[in-house]
């Protein structure tokens, strides 16, 4: 049952007539590793969504080319969109994007990703129609908003506290550190040391522990970090609250939230103290509402995370992190961070504070998405409409 003092949104919808979906390969300033996996070229799926009123909007599938972060890829995506997400949607009668998000549950498992390129597509489009901001229609309230960088892991020590002092000096709130077995303790160290403490910086392990490592990660205490994130498995909770008991750094957790009732059980539990919402991994803007909600109601901290979004990504995470409960930084770099030319404009930039400005005064999205760029980056696409259904 909804909170009364939930904040429901008032978005309606035309029934949609066309998703194009296309692939564009974009390079990245410099390779993104992390305990899992790398990438040196950002394999980007957008989608363009038309209605009946032939309004459109553009949105941004985050899964990446392999599946090393969530079990699904840029691959099954594109198939699980045009199998299964477009025939439930294209002509039908959604009144408003919540709409969207339930005729995507029934018989419908997992592919969150899928599902929310698609729905986060309905909010932009309602915005549109509207003629108002997203943030504004998801209930926004922040005019700006603190951010924070994630920081792969790097060649060496040295490399990083490079990185970790330019970025502080640079104005971002929060420094993210990826970390991995033999590049961790001393790594963060080293980057406390730069920063002065430890009260910026926080760990991210993608899930490259285990509770045999307890009294390793019991060292990173010492610290003070804001917290380490996902440091078990990809899908756990039971291990993370396990884990939390013996940690006095409050634990984040990213991969294992993929729905607010996943969000009720890490609170059930004990699994952390933090979350990390990323639109695109809970299916939607829908359900990042629904977990922003809860975890306000229970005093549960919450950030929005990046996934190597281009502009039009960005845009989406932007108006979410304007949200109230988004107490802490999140990872909305600037475009010139991993791109050296953004395929939306304005390109989205960072004050000298360490902000970036919430455009509540465009309608839509809130950037032009640059199309002449995109057709030149595209190597693939196909047209989805309701004839094809
Ligand atoms: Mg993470």
């Amino acid at each position: 049952m909804p909170n009364p003092d939930d904040h429901l949104p008032d978005a309606d919808l035309a029934p949609l007539h066309r998703i194009t979906l296309r692939e564009i390969r974009l390079p990245l300033v410099e390779p993104f590793v992390i305990s899992s996996g790398r990438e040196d070229e950002r394999r980007i799926l957008l989608l363009t969504l038309r209605d009946a009123d032939g309004v459109e909007a553009w949105s941004e599938c985050v899964a990446m080319a392999t599946p090393n972060y969530s079990p699904e890829t840029i691959d099954s995506c594109w198939q699980m969109i045009r199998q299964h997400v477009a025939p439930r949607v294209l002509g039908k009668e959604l009144a408003s994007p919540q709409a969207v998000h339930a005729a995507l549950q029934p018989a419908f498992r997992g592919h969150w990703m899928a599902k929310a390129a698609v729905e986060m597509g309905c909010w932009g489009l309602a915005a549109e129609r509207q003629g108002v901001s997203l943030a504004g229609l998801l209930g926004g309230t922040r005019e700006r908003i603190e951010v924070g960088i994630s920081l792969g892991i790097q060649p060496s020590s040295d490399h990083l506290c490079r990185k970790v002092e330019g970025a502080l000096e640079a104005g971002y709130r929060k420094v993210k550190i990826k970390i991995r077995p033999g590049r961790d303790l001393d790594d963060l160290r080293q980057a406390c040391r730069v920063a002065g403490s430890g009260s910026h910086l926080m760990a991210d392990a993608n899930s490259a522990y285990s509770l045999s490592d307890i009294p390793h990660l019991r060292q990173f205490d010492d610290l003070g970090l804001m917290m380490i994130e996902q440091p078990l498995a990809w899908d756990d909770l039971r291990q993370h609250g396990e884990l939390q008991r013996q940690l006095i750094t409050p634990i984040c957790l990213d991969e294992s939230i993929t729905d607010v009732a996943k969000a009720a059980d890490m609170v059930a539990l004990g699994s952390g103290r933090i979350i990390n919402i990323k639109p695109g991994r809970v299916g939607g803007l829908s359900s990042s509402l629904e977990i922003h909600d809860l975890c306000r109601r229970l005093d549960v901290a919450v950030w929005c995370g990046g996934m190597l979004e281009s502009g039009i990504g960005r845009a989406y995470n932007v108006a979410l992190a304007s949200l109230p409960g988004f107490t802490l930084p999140g990872d909305v770099s600037p475009s010139a961070r991993y791109w050296s030319q953004d395929i939306v404009t304005p390109e989205w930039t960072m004050d000298d504070t360490g902000h970036v400005q919430v455009p509540f005064d465009r309608p839509g999205i809130g950037v032009e998405v640059d199309v002449e760029r995109i057709e030149q980056l595209t190597v693939r696409s196909e047209v989805l409409d309701v004839a094809s259904q």
